[in-house]
């Protein structure tokens, strides 16, 4: 009989990134997609979690909004099970592998911070989340503005 994995990273994967797309959440397209770059940054964070090579104290059960990138727009009723939602935009499956491992760590970083409710200073606290996601290991972006932006900008 195998003995249930009761790691946190684990718990949080069940709780948070399976629920989110048993909930219909996280899209078809990026669960279990090893083309998806979204699926494997947060696969990748819990990996490392999970082996001890990043300091996560822990994070709580939250919903991940992935939407596919096919779609233009999605309707849904669903219910909120989780106070804490963090978005994936389907833009960050044309950024690189770094980037959006960069990105799904900041966004986590944030969560990992009690970054939940307005704060004063916006700089302040996305410079503490790049510093978190750093400490993880995932480093600034390579180019800094993610190329997404820059493409609609010139639009
Ligand atoms: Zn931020």
């Amino acid at each position: 009989m195998l003995k249930e994995d009761t790691h946190p990273a684990s718990v949080w994967w069940k709780n948070s990134v399976e629920k989110s797309f048993v909930a219909g959440w996280l899209a078809k397209s990026v669960w279990k997609n090893r083309n998806s770059r979204r699926y494997i940054a947060l696969l990748k964070f819990r990996n490392r979690w999970r082996a001890g090579k990043i300091n996560v104290c822990n994070l709580p059960d939250m919903i991940i909004f992935a939407p596919s990138e096919a779609e233009a727009g999605h309707v849904a009723r669903r219910t909120l099970n989780h106070e804490i939602f963090m978005y994936l935009s389907p833009s960050l499956e044309f950024d690189s592998s770094r980037d959006v491992r960069h990105s799904v760590s900041h966004e986590l970083a944030h969560i990992a911070l009690g970054h939940l409710l307005p704060m004063d200073s916006r700089e302040h606290i996305e410079n503490e989340a790049d510093l978190k996601a750093a400490e993880w290991g995932c480093g600034r972006r390579t180019h800094g503005k993610r190329i997404f932006s820059k493409l609609t900008q010139r639009l």
